[in-house]
């Protein structure tokens, strides 16, 4: 079968590798579209993240964002039969078949629904990831958020506080790239700021306005926004200050910030604000199984997210290097799904 075969960072093809078989408690599946996840590409640039990749003698095939036809049942399986379309929860996913293991109906394996088609399905697990973080800064009626990063979790978030209906004042993204904040303005967002183009803190003050002093250090200034999105995270190669530390700077006192970007190492920064300002900073990781899954599913089956805006390159598996360049390239592409 088909596959893409990572072997070290920037070298990725498209390459004919063994076809694995379902063992007890396993089903494979027939993998019809596969998303390149912000954690691939970190494989890919870095070699990070190899545990949601699987080894094989070529190298490892990564890829955890997938949707496709059941093929074979393994003993022991219930509630699954061959013909399903489903999502799964795997590794290995870029290749045309995919062992999922173990095999567990809504814990591991989802069915979806015929409203929702595989690239929708491929989306699914983002989707829950984003919809995980904008839970957890619990936005109310009213407030003015800043998300950082208009990549597909960033506009998972958008979509996510769309969704809930919370009636915000406003949803400000922020990210460097044009065509992203575009697709932003899309999804939801009332405001957008290009970082490279733009002063990030003055711009969110005059869109936010300036928070009300702080008693007791009234010389720190804020603009009034009750809670920021960190889906950007750190990026070594990238000279900017942390997200984090503008994402403090931009926080009213007692504001919230809800961290869901990947750190790819220790960095500096100064969280003086933090304190100042006595923000709460809360992590956000992956999701509440099933539920939020479900959850997401549910939402793209009745429209009120439209995943499909966020695909914007579809390639086969033999095209592996050239996705991933894709993928890489923010200027260009928002998600990169591989098609068989
Ligand atoms: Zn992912």
């Amino acid at each position: 079968m088909k596959a893409a075969v990572y072997h070290k960072p920037y070298d990725v093809t498209g390459e004919e590798v063994d076809k694995p078989q379902a063992g007890p408690g396993e089903i494979l599946v027939r993998m019809k579209a596969c998303g390149i996840c912000g954690s691939d590409l970190h494989t890919y640039r870095l070699g990070l993240f190899l545990e949601i990749s699987k080894e094989i003698p070529q190298g490892r095939i990564p890829g955890h964002e997938f949707a496709g036809d059941v093929v074979e049942v393994g003993d022991g399986v219930e509630g699954i039969a061959v013909g399903d379309r489903v999502m799964a929860l795997a590794v290995a996913g870029m290749a045309e078949y995919v062992v999922v293991t173990p095999a567990m109906l809504n814990l591991t394996v989802f069915k979806l629904p015929p409203e929702v088609s595989y690239e929708e399905g491929a989306t699914l697990e983002p989707m829950a990831t984003s919809l995980h973080c904008a839970k957890l800064g619990a936005p109310a009626k009213g407030e003015q958020v800043v998300v950082f990063g208009a990549g597909i979790i960033g506009l998972g978030i958008v979509q996510s506080l769309k969704a809930f209906g919370v009636d915000l004042n406003k949803i400000i993204v922020v990210d460097a790239v044009d065509y992203r904040l575009e697709t932003a303005k899309k999804v939801g967002a009332t405001d957008v700021i290009n970082a490279v183009k733009e002063n990030v803190f003055e711009k969110v003050m005059e869109l936010a306005g300036q928070a009300p002093p702080i008693m007791l250090l009234p010389t720190v200034i804020s603009p009034n926004v009750d809670l920021v999105y960190d889906a950007v995270g750190y990026i070594k190669d990238n000279p900017a200050p942390p997200v984090l530390e503008q994402a403090m700077l931009l926080t009213r006192e007692w504001g919230r910030i809800a961290v869901v970007g990947v750190y790819e190492g220790a960095m500096t920064m100064d969280p003086m604000a933090m304190v100042a300002k006595q923000i709460k900073v809360q992590g956000s990781y992956a999701y509440n199984l099933p539920d939020e899954l479900l959850e997401s599913l549910e939402l793209i089956r009745t429209k009120k997210v439209d995943r499909k805006v966020l695909i914007t390159h579809e390639f086969p598996l033999e095209k592996a290097k050239e996705a991933f360049e894709t993928q890489a390239n923010a200027g260009a592409s928002v998600k990169v799904v591989f098609k068989t």
